[in-house]
């Protein structure tokens, strides 16, 4: 049969990069474009490595601004990267499905919906017979081989199988979700300012609840209140004081990983902005519009943002290659960043640690980030252990440490917005809130950002919206 596409081999060739002597580069993937990824993919020396990311999401984003960008007060641009922009990287738009730590492959699907592909292979072609590790690989899968793996998949949203939660809440987790939540806010402000609605109509619509009184949550409640009391106010007089935010945690306080003083000062606070705050509560079902909480009964809602930590990623939950917790939470690495070979998995390593008692290393492969816990030393699953570990993996790669030297994690303290200019930061220094916490923490995200372009958008964008209001445009 003549075929006007050529099938193209399924397993990608290795090791076609030179470096400027001639030599082949070898080839480092990076799987994730978040904090532990991006931090790679920057600190890097693309002139000695091959360096090629998988993701599913062509740029980088800056999650603790987030909150921010969903009620307008920063552009969505100002919270966003490239992944492009690291020296030479080659990014392939897609998932990392499957992992060969034996075979070095990764199997991937593209992040493009099937539609788009015009000729798929349907059989194996000759070139393909490494794809065979795969057996259940589908039509558009193909392979990547690797020489050193870094996996940075980061997590998903926790939701605790309650049900309605995935079909009917909001997540604060990417730009796309702050995007829809930005929309939806406005829409609902929107719908309530009509004249044929009743107050109590306005009332459901404009009740916006967060699920999660963690960081997340509460800078989103905090944000939220800013933008209803100045923006939204001016802009729908009538129907803005019918606005009510809640907040709901299932424990006995918020922010409750901060420091106690820190936290009852976030409390006062949000209960002098009017925030309300339902404590020791148990969400048992969020149907549309409607959510049903123990021992409340059922709360309308126009908008509920769900906040309540992390589970693992279906790559992480579908590897068996490499060792976990019993929960298939989180891969397990040494001291080293690398990781460990699950139990009877047989790998190759020249690593000196490896005795018949320890568990075995795979010391071509890296996990660090959200997604990845040192065996024995438990951290937060924050963007600065990410960064750090990433800084780490990329300084043992370019030789800048020796790979005998242990990463260790240097605490630098947390930060929360409360909104109205105040903050709270905990650090092992001090503990500081209000407008001198406010200042440390717009000064550190400036400066946190990832490139300069950013680092000169974000004070603009806050500057502008101070003097202009906050963007409302839906878009
Ligand atoms: P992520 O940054 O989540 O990145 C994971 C990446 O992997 C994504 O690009 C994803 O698309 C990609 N991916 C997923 N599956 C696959 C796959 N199968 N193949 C290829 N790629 C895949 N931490 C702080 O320290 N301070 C803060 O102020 C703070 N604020 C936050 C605010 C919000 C709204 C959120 C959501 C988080 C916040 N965090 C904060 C936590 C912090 O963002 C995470 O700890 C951090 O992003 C973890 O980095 P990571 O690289 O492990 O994963």
């Amino acid at each position: 049969m003549h075929r006007t596409h050529p099938i193209p081999a399924r397993v990608l060739p290795v090791n076609p990069a030179l470096d400027s002597s001639g030599k082949i580069k070898p080839r480092v993937v990076v799987l994730g474009s978040g904090w532990g990824a991006m931090t790679v993919l920057k600190s890097i020396d693309h002139s000695k490595y091959e360096v090629v990311c998988v993701s599913p999401n062509s740029s980088f984003n800056m999650t603790p601004l987030l909150a921010q960008a969903a009620v307008g007060s920063l552009d969505f641009k100002a919270t966003m990267e490239s992944v492009r922009s690291c020296g030479s990287t080659q990014l392939y738009h897609a998932w990392a499905d499957g992992i060969d730590t034996t075979a070095k492959h990764l199997l991937l699907t593209p992040a493009y919906p099937p539609a788009f592909r015009t000729a798929p292979p349907a059989t194996l072609g000759p070139d393909d017979a490494p794809m065979r590790s795969f057996p259940n690989a589908r039509g558009r899968q193909y392979l990547l081989p690797y020489d050193k793996l870094v996996i940075s998949v980061g997590a998903y949203n926790r939701t605790f199988k309650t049900p309605g939660v995935r079909e009917n809440a909001w997540f604060l987790k990417d730009v796309q979700n702050a995007r829809s939540i930005r929309w939806r806010i406005l829409e609902v402000f929107e719908m309530a300012d009509h004249p044929t609605m009743s107050d109590e109509q306005r009332r459901q619509l404009l009740s916006f609840i967060v699920v999660g009184g963690g960081p997340t949550g509460s800078e989103f409640a905090a944000e939220l209140h800013d933008l209803v009391k100045s923006d939204l106010t001016r802009i729908f007089p009538k129907v803005a004081p019918l606005a009510q935010i809640t907040l709901i945690d299932a424990s006995s306080g918020i922010l409750s990983s901060f420091d106690a003083s820190l936290s009852t000062y976030a409390r006062q606070k949000f209960k002098r902005d009017g925030i309300k705050i339902l404590l020791e509560r148990q969400v048992k079902r969020v149907d549309r519009g409607r959510l049903v909480v123990e021992p409340d009964g059922e709360i309308p809602f126009g908008l509920l943002v769900w906040s309540t930590g992390v589970c693992s990623t279906p790559l992480v939950k579908s590897i068996t290659c490499i060792k976990k917790d019993e929960r298939n939470s989180f891969l397990y690495t040494n001291e080293h960043l690398h990781a460990l070979a699950s139990q009877g998995e047989v790998e190759a390593t020249s690593s000196s640690e490896a005795t018949p008692s320890a568990p075995k290393v795979l010391s071509d492969v890296y996990a660090i980030g959200d997604c990845a816990q040192i065996d024995g030393v438990p951290l937060p699953a924050t963007a600065q252990v990410a960064a750090q570990k990433g800084k780490y993996v990329a300084s043992v790669l370019n030789g800048k440490i020796s790979p005998e030297t242990k990463f260790t994690f240097k605490n630098m303290g947390q930060m929360a917005a409360l909104g109205g200019g105040k903050a709270i930061v905990d650090s092992p220094q001090a503990k500081i809130h209000g407008r001198w916490a406010w200042i440390i923490w717009r000064s550190a995200y400036t400066f946190m950002s990832l490139s300069n372009r950013n680092r000169i958008l974000v004070p603009f964008f806050w500057a502008v919206n101070r003097i202009f209001g906050r963007d409302l445009n839906r878009f």
